[in-house]
C-alpha cells in the first residue's frame, strides 16, 4: 500500500491516460537556446524515467514579437520541428509524455517590437508595447495556432497555452492592461474573447486526441485584476472551447507579493484552485510551493485539485515520483525554493541548474560514474561542500569518512534553518543525513581532524568552511557585541534595540531573525495577512484593500553597510526585493555609506563619507557583527606544509560570494573526478 494513493492514481483523459497525478510544470531553463538537442532531450528524458506523468516544456514563442527576449526559442522552421522531435522521441522512449508550452509574452517581451492589447508599459520592462489593431490580433491568434500544429508535428503529446502570470493572453482579460473599445476590450465578454478564440481554434487545428492545457490566472495579485466570478466564467468558457485540462496561474510577474519564494508557505495558494473544483468537468491542476510528496498528497486528498504541478522540484530531483512510489521519499533531494540556480540564472541570461542538484540541465556534462578503483577518501567539514563531495564520492564506490568538529552534519545550513522564512533548510539537512547513512559514509563528528588522523587516505578534501571577518571596530570586544554565529545559533541574549554591522545575505538573515517572533511561513493565514492577500471572491485580483498588515517587529533594528549603494542590492535577483520589502514592513532602518567609528555602551558610533562627516550614535543594546567571512584554511595550510596533497573546496577555498550553490557544485564536481 503506497503512502500516496491520490498522487499515484492514474488520470484517464479519454484518448490517453496519465500514469499519476504529477505534472512537471513549465520552466525556462535556457536549454533550448543552447541548441544542443541531445542535452535538451536528456534533461526531459531523465525526468520521464523518474516517473512524472506529464511534463510541460519551457515557454516557446509563437512568433518573434511574442518571445520573452530577442532570440527566444520557438518552433518557426522545419529544422525546429526536427530538433524538437529529438526531445519528444527520447521522452516517449522513456515512457513519458510531454506538452509544449506556447508562451506569448505580450508587453512582458523584453524587446522594442513587443505588442499588447493596449500601449501600456509594464513596470518590469523598459519597452512600451505597440497596441495591436484587429488584424494584428488575428495574426497573433494564427501564430499561436500554428505553433500548436507544429508542436503536434514535432511529436508533442499536447500544448499548454500560457494564459496567466500577466503574459499576452492575461493582458487582454483585465482593464489594468486592456483599455480597448473594440470587440477585444470593454465588457468582460469582449476581454475574454481572445483566450476563448485561441483555445477554440487550437482545438480545431489539432483534433480531439491532443492534450490542450490552459493555464488560467486564478488570482492576479495586481490592482484591477480579475474577480472570482470572472475567473469561473472564463474557466467554463475555456472548457467549452475545448481545453483538456486547466492549470493554475498565481500572480502576475509584476505583482509585489511573493508567490514561489522559500518564505512563501508550502501550498500557499491551493485554496484558490479548490474554489474552482466542481465548476468545470475537466481536470484541474494546482501549483506553487508544493515540493514534497506528502504535501502533494495532502493537496489532492483535501480536494484542492485533480493533479499537482511541481516545476523546480524536478530540477532538484528527476526521480521524485519514482522515489515517492518506492517508499524512498526521504531520498528525494528537496527543492528549497531558493531560486538561486534556477530563476536567478534565467533572469541573468545563464543556463539554469539547481542549488541542491548541480547535474540539473547539466546531465550530459556532469556525470557521476562508478569509479574503476576504490579509494579511501577523507572529507573534513560537514557543510554543503563537504557533504556533496562525500556523498558523490561514496556513490561512486569510494570509502569515505567525514570529519567535523561539530557534533551534527550540516555546517552553516544549520544556521540558515533558524532564519524565519528559511525553514526548508531543515529538510535539506535531513536529506543529507539520509544520504550519508545510505551511502555508508563513516562519521567522525565532534572531533578536530589532525594530520595524524588524516594519514593513510588516498585523497583529503578540505571543506572547513569560513570564519567571520574581523571588522576591527574599536570596542567590538565589549559585552554588547555579538557575532551572527552567537545570534543564529541561539546562544546569546539580544536586546530590544539592535544595530547590525554588514548588510550582506547574513546581515539580512540576522535582521529577519531579530524582528520576527513567529515565522509567518509556518502560518498561512498570518502570511496572507502580512502580504495583504485576500480571497479573490471578496476583492478584485485577491488584493486586500487595507494592504499588507505585518505583525509588529519584535525588535527595533538598524542595518548598516559602508557601501553607499542600496542595501540588499546584491541579494538574489528574483528574491532580493522580497527580503528588502519584508524588512521594510518591519520598520528596519537601512543606512548605507557609513564608517564605523567605535562601539561603546551607548551603541554604534558612525560617520558618513570619506570626510567622516555627520557623526552620530546608533543607540543599540546589542551590536551584531555580520561583516562577511574569510576562508578557514588553517588545516589545509598545515597539511600542505607537511607535504600532503589536499583538495580545498567551498568557503575554505574562496569565501567571497560564497553560497551553498557554489559549495555544492564544487563538491559534486570534484568528487565526480576522484
Ligand atoms: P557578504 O554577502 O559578503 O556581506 C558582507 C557584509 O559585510 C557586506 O554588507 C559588507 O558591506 C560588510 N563588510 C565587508 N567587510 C567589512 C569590514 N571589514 N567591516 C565592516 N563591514 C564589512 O557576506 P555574508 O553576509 O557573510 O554572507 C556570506 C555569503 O552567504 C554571501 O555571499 C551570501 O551570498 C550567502 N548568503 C546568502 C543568502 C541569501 O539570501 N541568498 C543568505 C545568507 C547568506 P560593506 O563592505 O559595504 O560594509
Ligand atoms: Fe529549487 Fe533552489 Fe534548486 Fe531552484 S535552485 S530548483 S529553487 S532548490
Amino acid at each position: 500500500m503506497t503512502q500516496y494513493p491520490h498522487l499515484l492514481t492514474p488520470l484517464d483523459l479519454g484518448f490517453t491516460k496519465l500514469k499519476n497525478r504529477v505534472l512537471m510544470g513549465s520552466m525556462h531553463t535556457g536549454l533550448e537556446e543552447t541548441k544542443d538537442w541531445n542535452r535538451v532531450a536528456e534533461f526531459y528524458a531523465a525526468r520521464a524515467r523518474g516517473g512524472v506523468a506529464l511534463m510541460v516544456t519551457g515557454g516557446m514563442a509563437p512568433n518573434p514579437e511574442g518571445g520573452v527576449f530577442p532570440g527566444a526559442a520557438g518552433l518557426y522552421t522545419d529544422e525546429d520541428i526536427t530538433n524538437h522531435k529529438v526531445v519528444t522521441d527520447r521522452v516517449h522512449d522513456a515512457d513519458g509524455k510531454i506538452a509544449m508550452q506556447i508562451l506569448h509574452a505580450g508587453r512582458y517581451a523584453y524587446a522594442p517590437n513587443c505588442v499588447a492589447p493596449s500601449a501600456i508599459k509594464s513596470p518590469i520592462s523598459p519597452f512600451p508595447p505597440t497596441e495591436l489593431d484587429a488584424d494584428g490580433i488575428e495574426k497573433q491568434i494564427n501564430d499561436i495556432v500554428t505553433a500548436a500544429m507544429r508542436a503536434q508535428e514535432a511529436g508533442y503529446d499536447g500544448v499548454e497555452i500560457m494564459g496567466s502570470e500577466g503574459y499576452f493572453i492575461n493582458q487582454f482579460l483585465v482593464t489594468h492592461t486592456n483599455k480597448r473599445t473594440d470587440d477585444w476590450g470593454g465588457a468582460y465578454e469582449n476581454r475574454m474573447r481572445l483566450p476563448i478564440e485561441v483555445v477554440r481554434r487550437v482545438r480545431e487545428a489539432v483534433g480531439n486526441d491532443f492534450i490542450v492545457i490552459y493555464r488560467l490566472s486564478m488570482i492576479d495579485l495586481v490592482p484591477n485584476g480579475s474577480t472570482w466570478e470572472e475567473v469561473v466564467q472564463l474557466a467554463k468558457a475555456i472548457e467549452n472551447a475545448g481545453a483538456t485540462i486547466l492549470n493554475t496561474g498565481i500572480g502576475w510577474h509584476e505583482a509585489r507579493i511573493p508567490t514561489i519564494a522559500t518564505s512563501v508557505p508550502r501550498r500557499a495558494f491551493t485554496w484558490v484552485t479548490k474554489k474552482l473544483m466542481g465548476e468545470v468537468q475537466i481536470p484541474i491542476i494546482t501549483s506553487n510551493r508544493i515540493n514534497m510528496p506528502d504535501v502533494a498528497e495532502a493537496v489532492l486528498a483535501d480536494g484542492c485539485a485533480d493533479m499537482v504541478s511541481m516545476a523546480r522540484p524536478f530540477l532538484a530531483d528527476p526521480d521524485f515520483v519514482a522515489k515517492a512510489a518506492s517508499g524512498k521519499s526521504a531520498e528525494i533531494a528537496p527543492c528549497i525554493a531558493c531560486n538561486q540556480a534556477c530563476l536567478d540564472h534565467t533572469f541573468s541570461g545563464k543556463l539554469s541548474s539547481c542549488l541542491v542538484n548541480p547535474r540539473a540541465c547539466h546531465e550530459t556534462e556532469l556525470t557521476v560514474e562508478p569509479s574503476d578503483a576504490t579509494k579511501k577518501i577523507a572529507v573534513v567539514g560537514a557543510g554543503p561542500a563537504g557533504l556533496s563531495a562525500a556523498i558523490t564520492a561514496a556513490e561512486r564506490g569510494h570509502q569515505v569518512t567525514i570529519f567535523d568538529k561539530a557534533s551534527e552534519l550540516g555546517g552553516q545550513l544549520n544556521m540558515a534553518k533558524q532564519v524565519p522564512g528559511k525553514e526548508e533548510f531543515w529538510g535539506l539537512v535531513d536529506y543529507y543525513k539520509t544520504m550519508v547513512a545510505k551511502a555508508g559514509i563513516t562519521l567522525s563528528l565532534g572531533t578536530t581532524a589532525t594530520e595524524d588522523a588524516l594519514t593513510g587516505y588516498d585523497d583529503i578534501i578540505i571543506a572547513t568552511g569560513v570564519a567571520p571577518r574581523d571588522p576591527a571596530i574599536p570596542g567590538q570586544n565589549g559585552p554588547n557585541v555579538l557575532s551572527y554565529i552567537d545570534v543564529l545559533r541561539g546562544k546569546a541574549e539580544v536586546g530590544q534595540t539592535v544595530a547590525i554591522v554588514g548588510a550582506g545575505g547574513i546581515g539580512f538573515d540576522v535582521a529577519e531573525f531579530l524582528v520576527t517572533d513567529e515565522s509567518p511561513t509556518e502560518d498561512l493565514q498570518e502570511w496572507l495577512q502580512e502580504w495583504g492577500v485576500g480571497d479573490p471572491a471578496d476583492t478584485r485580483g485577491g488584493l486586500r484593500p487595507e494592504g499588507p498588515k505585518p505583525d509588529a517587529p519584535a525588535r527595533q533594528v538598524t542595518l548598516l553597510q559602508r557601501k553607499s549603494e542600496k542595501l540588499g542590492k546584491r541579494l538574489g535577483k528574483t528574491t532580493g526585493w522580497i527580503h528588502r520589502a519584508g524588512l521594510q514592513m518591519k520598520n528596519v532602518q537601512m543606512i548605507g555609506g557609513v564608517n564605523y567609528e567605535k562601539i561603546d555602551a551607548d551603541g554604534l558610533h558612525i560617520s558618513h563619507g570619506e570626510g567622516r562627516e555627520d557623526p552620530k550614535v546608533i543607540e543599540a543594546d546589542t551590536i551584531v557583527l555580520c561583516a562577511g567571512q574569510v576562508p578557514e584554511r588553517s588545516l589545509a595550510d598545515t597539511l600542505t606544509e607537511a607535504g600532503h596533497k589536499v583538495h580545498v573546496i567551498g568557503g575554505a577555498d574562496v569565501a567571497a560570494e560564497l553560497d551553498a550553490k557554489r559549495a555544492i557544485d564544487q563538491g559534486t564536481r570534484l568528487a565526480a573526478t576522484l
